[in-house]
């Protein structure tokens, strides 16, 4: 499996590599068995119930992190936060910003794109209860570690939605960069911020889950202060 990500030559060729990755055998059976179940209200529909790629420009100047597909949303659709509300509350912000060209994102082919923009996530496969273990984690890095090195020349900084998301972020650096995490490591927060040496920015955002926005814990407001930040940081008008 390392070596399939490693062997990736562009972004076409890594997102149908892990779209055949079958190296974690809890989060297969749960995203199989998911798409075999479905929700009530998606019975008609053909579920993806596979590892979910990246998504967004090859050029990207700015990444977007998040933590895993959800179950009824990447994992049955196929696109990463498309189709359900923390999708719906992320694109929304996004086409606010100028960065993406519509404001919703509910199928792999409604027309959306990303200007500067990549969306991808720490661990590609949807895990029950959206919490994959450590090893979960530790054997999906290499995609996520490939997919940042093919984007490197652009990447200038990274938003991190959540703290799994920030914290899969250090050994990126390691990995990809040459550089060493600082130590000890900053804690992740809203708003928090990180750089240095030639590492992309690292910005700290609460996660677009339900569970952020319904309690107003995230407002709009707060995703708009990051996108621009994240914006005047890469430099994107
Ligand atoms: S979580 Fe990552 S490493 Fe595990 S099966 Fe899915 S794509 Fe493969």
């Amino acid at each position: 499996m390392v070596a399939r990500a490693a062997r990736a030559t562009d972004l076409a060729d890594l997102d149908a590599a892990v779209s055949d990755c079958f190296a974690c055998p809890r989060l297969v059976a749960w995203r199989e068995e998911v798409a075999r179940v479905k929700r009530a209200a998606f019975r008609d529909q053909r579920y993806w119930g596979r590892p979910v790629p990246g998504f967004g420009a090859a050029d990207a100047r700015i990444a977007i992190l998040g933590l895993a597909p959800a179950a009824h949303g990447g994992n049955r659709t196929g696109r990463i936060f498309t189709g359900d509300r923390s999708g719906d509350v992320l694109f929304a912000a996004l086409h606010r910003a100028g960065l993406a060209n519509q404001p919703t994102s509910v199928a792999a082919d409604d027309g959306l794109t990303l200007r500067d923009t990549r969306i991808f996530a720490a661990v590609r496969c949807a895990p029950p209860d959206n919490k994959p273990t450590p090893a979960e984690r530790d054997t999906c890095a290499p995609w996520l570690h490939r997919e940042v090195a093919l984007i490197r020349p652009t990447l200038r900084v990274v938003v991190a939605l959540g703290a799994f998301a920030w914290a899969a972020w250090w050994p990126v650096l390691r990995d990809v960069y040459g550089v060493r995490p600082p130590s000890p490591r900053p804690a992740f927060g809203h708003g928090a911020h990180w750089s240095g040496g030639s590492a992309p920015a690292l910005l700290g955002c609460y996660h677009v889950s339900q569970q952020n926005t319904f309690t107003g814990r995230l407002t709009p407001g707060m995703l708009d202060d990051v996108f621009a930040r994240a914006k005047q940081l890469a430099g994107v008008d």
